[in-house]
């Protein structure tokens, strides 16, 4: 599920990342490959959603606590909502 936008799809349609500890706090990481251990959030692969979730503190419920989000990894997404099969 989208945490930006509560979207319901297959994990391989959505853009997963995953909360790593860094300097005794968490990072998000955008996990590439889905081969990262951990718990895997997920948002629709648009920047749109990214931003939305961080927001809505999304990634820090699923990771069920703070969490660093580098406004950064928004950008992956170039223009976003050009998503296929929405
Ligand atoms: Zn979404």
């Amino acid at each position: 599920m989208c945490l930006g936008c509560g979207r319901r799809a297959p994990k391989r349609d959505l853009a997963r990342y995953v909360a790593v500890p860094e300097g005794g706090g968490m990072v998000l990481t955008r996990d590439h490959g889905a081969s990262m251990p951990g718990r895997g959030l997920y948002t629709c692969r648009s920047g749109a959603c990214f931003q939305r979730a961080t927001e809505r503190r999304g990634f820090a419920r699923g990771a069920r606590g703070p969490v660093v989000v580098d406004a950064a990894l928004a950008g992956e997404f170039g223009d976003g909502e050009a998503v296929s099969g929405a």
